[in-house]
């Protein structure tokens, strides 16, 4: 039973851990500790913390579950100060990409402490309080990784609680966390600079590549926005695994490179038809996707006052969008306005009262 948690390094994930527990358990004390005044002012003020602080101190004492939520090293460097601060019955977690280290940090310097590493597996390219959200671990998977020290009823009561904040708790050994994240995440930002870089470097004066670079260079490529910082440290902490994993995608480039010069049209068909059907069967709703999103799109004449037009029907009909944007280059999706509702209902009554409004709308479903 969590009366009280302590929250170091209040920023992108820090910040969306503290606003969910107080959105759905706002009788925990919530203790935010961060670097900057600036994030502290706004969660007092905006009831996303209780007390806050600058530095560990009294103020952890008594806490059944302290999330470590600053960068790996920084989160590092916390562990010794905490000591005098964790009772018995204390849980310590993480919220860092990488496992292995923090694992390996918590045994030398706390030893007997009950760590379970944990890896919300949401997120996005901006980071700081300010991005924060109290809704940003809807239904993504939250991955933990008990330690040592860490009893199964401590491990169950954990994933109880992540649940509890909607999202989707699964156990992982360290090493697996390690070995699967690296596929699914380290290694394709790597790729997505890689990308980047491609075309950086191939670009004309008159920067073309640059200009038209749309739709799905756009998509696969988003992720190279994220902090460069964290990507530095996350390429390095994983370093063994994301080494083995990186020479295996170069060998499957170097294998359609190989196809591509010999003209090997079969076998590329084969390699494509094969990848798009592994593709098709991750779908945008699977809880594997990380959030649900409820979008759809919207086609509408380039004309003054279309926008306005479709966003005063959903409004006549109380309906609230989460997002709206522009899709700048029709190759890839079908509709110009690209709009995203916070549930299914809102998806489907916006989608109902659109088309009534004779508008050409379209769900992409994979
Ligand atoms: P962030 O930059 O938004 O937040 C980090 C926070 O830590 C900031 O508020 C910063 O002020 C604070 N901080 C840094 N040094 C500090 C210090 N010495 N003392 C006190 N506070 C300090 O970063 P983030 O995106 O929230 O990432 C935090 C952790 O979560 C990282 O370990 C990262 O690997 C992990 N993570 C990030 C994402 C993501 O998509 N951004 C997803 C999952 C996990």
């Amino acid at each position: 039973n969590i009366r009280k948690t302590a929250i170091i390094g209040l920023g992108l994930i820090g910040g969306s851990i503290a606003k969910t527990i107080k959105r759905k358990h706002p009788e925990i004390t919530v203790v935010a500790c961060n670097r900057s005044e600036k994030a502290l002012k706004s969660a007092l003020s905006e009831g996303a913390a209780d007390i806050v602080t600058r530095s560990v101190d009294e103020n952890f004492s008594d806490c059944d579950l302290i999330f470590l939520c600053a960068p790996v090293e920084t989160n590092l460097s916390f562990l010794p100060a905490l000591k005098p601060y964790l009772k018995e019955s204390t849980v310590l977690t993480d919220a860092g990409s990488v496992k292995g280290i923090i694992h390996s940090g918590v045994s030398a310097a706390l030893p007997g402490a009950h760590f379970i590493g944990g890896h919300p597996m949401a997120g996005s390219e901006k980071s700081g309080y300010e991005n924060s959200t109290d809704r940003l671990f809807e239904n993504a998977y939250y991955l933990l990784t008990p330690g040592e020290n860490v009893s199964d009823e401590e491990t169950e009561s954990l994933k109880q609680f992540i649940a509890s904040l909607d999202a989707i708790p699964l156990v992982l050994s360290p090493a697996e966390h390690d070995h699967v994240t690296a596929a699914v995440s380290h290694v394709p930002h790597l790729a997505a600079y890689a990308l980047v870089k491609l075309i950086a470097d191939s670009d004309s004066p008159e920067e073309y590549m640059k200009r038209i670079a749309a739709g799905g260079f756009r998509d696969i490529t988003r992720i190279a926005s994220s902090d460069p910082t964290m990507w530095e440290q996350i390429s390095l902490e994983n370093r063994e695994r994301i080494s083995a994993l990186l020479k295996t995608y170069i060998n499957s480039l170097s294998g359609i490179l190989e196809l591509v010069e010999r003209g090997d049209g079969e076998k590329l068909h084969k390699l494509f038809s094969d990848a798009k059907d592994y593709r098709d069967s991750m779908t945008l709703t699977s809880p594997g996707r990380g959030q649900r999103i409820f979008d759809f799109f919207c086609d509408i004449v380039d004309e003054t006052g279309a926008i306005n037009n479709v966003t005063a029907i959903l409004f006549e009909n109380c309906i609230s969008i989460k997002n709206l944007s522009i899709v700048h280059n029709r190759s890839f999706e079908k509709g110009v306005l690209h709009i995203e509702c916070y549930d299914e209902p809102g998806r489907d009554r916006a989608i109902e009262v659109l088309k009534l409004h004779s508008y050409k709308v379209y769900i992409f479903d994979k």
